[in-house]
């Protein structure tokens, strides 16, 4: 079969993360009657997405609670100050309910504990260190609003509300919440198998000793990392050939995922076959390239059949989308971050994110051509207002060891050529 013509699309870096965001929209869309969920352990769902609403099994806080230790009054009863009040009784937290007074009145108190509830009667605490107790009687030198240190029953959550939507993605804050309200497992995503699939006759699998012409497949394994680190599952396939039927098989193998990441051979070199090989395939482009640097032959777009269902669960989409990523390792790595992210965060299940970005203060002058948006590797050091960045020394978007010591990448935009030491940068953490 003949390859239909190639129209390149390139786009600016801000129309192509548009392109991936309508389409990550899209995808989420689908979510709820697409994805597969499964339970997971409380202890093991930190990354992963909710599947299900968390909701308040109770008043939250399901008593008056005291926010300091010191004594339940009236508040009105400290107008006149010191004031001396009757002490009738101690709460602690946890105390049974039985052993908390039944009517606090004016002119008496109870000392209190952090996290104990309030009697009916008082409506403030004062604290301890505004106090001093002698027997029975306790002489209180600070005057309290209504309200004062104390948190009503159902101030933080009512019984019922949801306090975690579905599509969040679970970090230490949201799990202690699924705790405070008994859930020790939980409703997630399913995570999504992303296929990756890098090209090239020059690369060997990492096993094999290479030849002195070859190199080892590195982009396969940083491509896992960054998958896994964004919730999927990544599915290594075979290394395809520089060599359409064979790289045609590898691809349709890949298409029967969820995603499909394929780096290297989307350049203009003669034996760049990625993208004949899909068109032959009736993909459908959304772009084949960004004007950015590293990074600018990336393409992406959809194709086939889709992934299949799996466990009966999830319902098989369509078609699957594609990435196929510049094969430079540190072009792989930016590219997946900039549009494969966005794509795969959707199939996770996950609510749109937008990218990141801080700013500090450049050590070194950079000065590069206009025309790309460019994301070069850096070492941010120093804390808050004292951080400062600088480049990394590197021979290019094929050096792995300078991305290895970089830490974050400065973001040059396409209009600039000169940036002087001491200006704010925008720095993207990585
Ligand atoms: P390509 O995009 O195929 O033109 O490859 C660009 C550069 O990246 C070449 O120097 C390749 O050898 C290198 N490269 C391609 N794939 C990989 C890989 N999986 N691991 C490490 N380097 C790669
Ligand atoms: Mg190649």
């Amino acid at each position: 079969m003949s390859a239909p013509p190639l129209k390149p699309i390139v786009l600016t870096f801000e129309d192509a993360r548009r392109v991936v965001q309508e389409q990550a929209a899209l995808i989420q869309a689908d979510n709820v009657q697409t994805l597969a969920t499964e339970p997971v352990d409380l202890l093991a769902a930190e990354g992963r997405v909710l599947a299900e609403p968390v909701q308040a099994d109770r008043d939250i806080p399901p008593f008056p609670r005291s926010t300091r230790d010191g004594y339940a009054v009236r508040s009105a009863d400290l107008s006149q100050l010191p004031a001396t009040l009757d002490v009738i009784g101690e709460i602690k937290a946890g105390e049974k309910l039985d052993r908390i007074p039944s009517a606090v009145g004016s002119g008496q108190t109870v000392a209190i504990m952090t996290g104990a509830p309030v009697p009916t009667g008082p409506d403030a605490v004062v604290m301890v260190e505004y106090t001093s107790q002698s027997g029975k009687q306790v002489e209180i030198t600070r005057a309290v609003g209504p309200g004062e240190n104390i948190v009503p029953r159902g101030a933080e959550a009512r019984e019922g509300a949801i306090l975690l939507e579905r599509g969040l993605r679970l970090n230490e804050a949201a799990i202690a919440l699924a705790a405070s309200v008994g859930k020790s497992r939980l409703r997630v995503y399913a995570r999504p198998r992303v296929a990756v699939l890098t090209t090239g006759d020059e690369i060997v699998d990492i096993d094999a000793t290479p030849g002195p012409t070859q190199i080892r497949n590195s982009n396969s394994y940083s491509l896992a990392a960054q998958i896994r680190r964004a919730g999927g599952e990544p599915v290594l396939l075979p290394v395809a050939p520089d060599e359409l039927q064979g790289l045609r098989r590898l691809i349709e193998e890949g298409l029967s995922s969820d995603l499909l990441l394929m780096t290297g051979g989307v350049s203009m070199g003669r034996y760049d076959l990625v993208e004949q090989a899909l068109s032959e395939m009736n993909a459908d482009f959304f772009f084949t390239g960004a004007k950015i640097q590293p990074g600018r032959p990336v393409v992406f777009g959809k194709c086939g059949a889709g992934a299949a269902a799996r466990d009966g669960v999830s319902t098989p989409r369509a078609s699957t989308y594609f990435f196929g990523l510049p094969g430079n390792p540190v072009s792989t790595m930016v590219t997946f971050e900039l549009f494969a992210r966005p794509i795969l965060e959707a199939l996770v299940g996950e609510s749109p994110r937008k990218l990141i970005f801080l700013h500090a203060r450049l050590k070194k002058e950079i000065r590069i051509k206009t025309g790309l948006k460019r994301f070069l590797p850096a070492i941010l050091s120093g804390e808050f207002e004292h951080s400062e960045v600088e480049l990394v020394a590197w021979q290019g978007s094929g050096d792995i060891a300078a991305i290895a010591r970089a830490n974050c990448y400065i973001v040059i935009p396409p209009d600039r050529e000169c940036i002087a030491a001491g200006e704010w940068a925008a720095v993207m953490m990585r």
